[in-house]
Formats: C-alpha cells, sequence, structure tokens
C-alpha cells in the first residue's frame, strides 16, 4: 500500500466529525472554518463557527451584519483582526458583484486577510485545487516522515514539504489528503508524545524508523516575552453596569469594548491615572484599588489594576461608549472585562 491510500484510508475511518466538514464541502464554510481555527483549538471554535454560519449562512448575510454584531459573535475566540478581514473580505466579493469565492488561487489569495495557507486551504478543500497545505501539524508529520532536522519556516524547506504533500495527491481529492494530514499531525503525530503504534503511515517514516520522532522538527525560537502593566478605570452605573470604551489604537485589543485602559508607570498612582480616563462630563467617586488582574495575549503579559469609580452625575455624550455588563456587550469584547468584574466584585465583598 502506497503512503498516499494508506493516510486517506485512515482518515476515511477515523475523521473527527467537525461541523464544517460537510460532503460535499461548502466554500464558504470552509473559509469560515479555516480563519477561526488559526491560532485557536477546534474545541472552542467549534460553538462559535455553528452559530458563526447560523448566523450568516452565507457571504452576502455576512457583508451586510455589522460590524459589532461580527465581533460580538466572534468574542471568546481572540485574534479580532481576523473576524475584521474576514468580515471586509466578505464586503469586498459582494461589492464586485459576485456571491461566491473565487476558485482559483491568485483569486482567493488577492482577497483580504487571505494567505498562502488559507488560499490553498479552501482552495484543495473546496474546489479540489493541488495545492498543499502546510500548517504545523502538517510540517511536524512531513518533518516526521522525512527526518528533516531544519527549521520548517524556511522558504526551501517550505519547498520540500510542499512537493512531498504533492506527490500524494494523484488518485486522490487533494483536499482530502491536505485535511488527512492535518488530521493526523493533531490527533496521531502530536508534538511531544506522537502515537506511532496507531499511525498508519509508520511504515514509511523517517522520524520513527530512527527511534527519534520527536527530534523532527526541532523546537521554535520562542518569542520573548512583554511585560505589560495597565491601570483599568472600572466605572460602575447605579444599576451596576460598567461604563465601556471601544479601544481605538494599538497592537492588541483594538476595536473591542473594554472599560478605559491606560498603561501604568512603575511609580504612577493607579488612582491618579484612572481618574484622568474618565470621559469629561461624568462625576465619579473613587473606590477602592483591586489586585491586579493577570492578562495574557500572544507573548505578551499584561498585569492590569482594576480601580473602581461610582457613578454620581452623567452629562456626558454617549457616542463611543456603553453601558454594560459582561455577557450584554454589543460588538466584541475580550476575556479582560469578565476578570476585571471578578476582580471588582471579590475586593466588594472582601470589604463588605
Ligand atoms: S510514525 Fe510516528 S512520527 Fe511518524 S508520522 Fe506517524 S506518528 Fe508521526
Amino acid at each position: 500500500m502506497t503512503i498516499s491510500d494508506s493516510l486517506v484510508e485512515w482518515f476515511a475511518e477515523n475523521a473527527r466529525s467537525l461541523p464544517w466538514r460537510t460532503d460535499p464541502r461548502d466554500a464558504y464554510r470552509t473559509l469560515v472554518s479555516e480563519i477561526m481555527l488559526q491560532q485557536t483549538q477546534v474545541d472552542r471554535v467549534t460553538p462559535r463557527f455553528v452559530e458563526f454560519v447560523h448566523r450568516w449562512p452565507d457571504l452576502k448575510a455576512l457583508a451586510a451584519a455589522s460590524e459589532d454584531d461580527v465581533l460580538s459573535v466572534w468574542s471568546g475566540l481572540g485574534y479580532y483582526r481576523r473576524a475584521r478581514l474576514l468580515h471586509r473580505l466578505a464586503r469586498e466579493v459582494v461589492e464586485s458583484g459576485r456571491d461566491r469565492l473565487p476558485q482559483d488561487i491568485e483569486g482567493l489569495r488577492a482577497l483580504p486577510g487571505i494567505g498562502d495557507y488559507t488560499a490553498a486551504a479552501v482552495g484543495s478543500l473546496a474546489f479540489g485545487l493541488e495545492a498543499p497545505v502546510l500548517d504545523g501539524n502538517v510540517e511536524r508529520v512531513v518533518a516526521r516522515m522525512t527526518a528533516f532536522g531544519g527549521n520548517p519556516r524556511t522558504s526551501i524547506a517550505q519547498t520540500r514539504m510542499k512537493s512531498w504533500v504533492r506527490k500524494l495527491f494523484p488518485g486522490h481529492h487533494p483536499g482530502v489528503v491536505n485535511e488527512a494530514l492535518m488530521e493526523l499531525g493533531a490527533t496521531v503525530c502530536m508534538p511531544s508524545r506522537p502515537r506511532c503504534e496507531a499511525c498508519p503511515l509508520a511504515f514509511e517514516c523517517k522520524g520513527h524508523e530512527a527511534g527519534r520522532p520527536v527530534e523532527y522538527p526541532p523546537p521554535r525560537k520562542v518569542r520573548e516575552t512583554e511585560h505589560l502593566r495597565w491601570v483599568a478605570a472600572c466605572i460602575v452605573g447605579p444599576d451596576g453596569r460598567w461604563l465601556l470604551r471601544r479601544v481605538q489604537e494599538g497592537p492588541i485589543l483594538r476595536g473591542l469594548w473594554l472599560p478605559p485602559l491606560a498603561d501604568l508607570e512603575a511609580q504612577a498612582d493607579p488612582v491618579g491615572v484612572a481618574m484622568g480616563l474618565t470621559p469629561e462630563g461624568l462625576m465619579v467617586e473613587c473606590g477602592a484599588v483591586s489586585g491586579a488582574v493577570r492578562h495574557h495575549i500572544t507573548h505578551r503579559r499584561i498585569e492590569v489594576v482594576p480601580v473602581l469609580m461610582h457613578v454620581l452625575h452623567t452629562d456626558f455624550p454617549a457616542a463611543m461608549w456603553q453601558w454594560s455588563r459582561p455577557g450584554e456587550v454589543i460588538g466584541g469584547t475580550s476575556s479582560l472585562f469578565e476578570k476585571l468584574h471578578k476582580a471588582i466584585e471579590i475586593n466588594e465583598k472582601k470589604h463588605q
């Protein structure tokens, strides 16, 4: 039996049932799932995906949605830039007079937010194009199969790996081959504990044969951790709702609704900085400073000091602000809001 026959047969018997794996494959659903799955795990993506495609079943419906609604359904998946780009993509396709995705790699690649990976994934899975898909899982399988000890991210390595995958296409649907390799990497050829005894490719695997599969590929250099310290002005109205502002700038959290935030220098007074974040026309009484909340975004470790403020009297334009509680935010937010809410609640209880 050849590697590709063994792989495809294994996939037919072992593929997880996932809501985007429809028969036949739907290009729009494939696109949504591929974008959601970038940097987010399957079990977190699944319920969001179901909600997303239920609400917007095609590109036309997504194009007609407001960005706030899209970010709101995306909540919990993180990396909101992906949601914004997906929304922009839908609008661009629909505004150009089409209601379907282009069926060639160049056309897909020209759309907002679509890189080589997504174009190859959608192109092969939905349209049967012979485009190898290299995600971290596939790179690991190929590196182990070929005992490739170099960095899989270099362009030479990528070309070699793609050509290895391409050799598996003849006689099979390229999308099935790609997806089977991804599935094998996710469920059998795992990073630290490959289950070689259950692997359909073990008979041809050089890494396994050498007895050291986990040495392939070599570990990636870890990005240096950045430590940040912020203050959050936790402005609470008489009915318990919090005042949120849309984050306008910066490399992270942009576009999300959160309590006003600012950098907090080591020696700075959190209350003074938080007071400076209150909007003009809003009178507040300063409450307690709670213990810092820890929040991680990729390589950033953020310590956020919550400062409680009770509203005494309000008279300010509400545009760009909203009053809300966790779970009720109109538009996208971050789990940081819930963490701050909990920190204030715990602190209040302690001092009752
Ligand atoms: S035999 Fe082991 S190392 Fe090789 S591809 Fe299969 S699980 Fe991975």
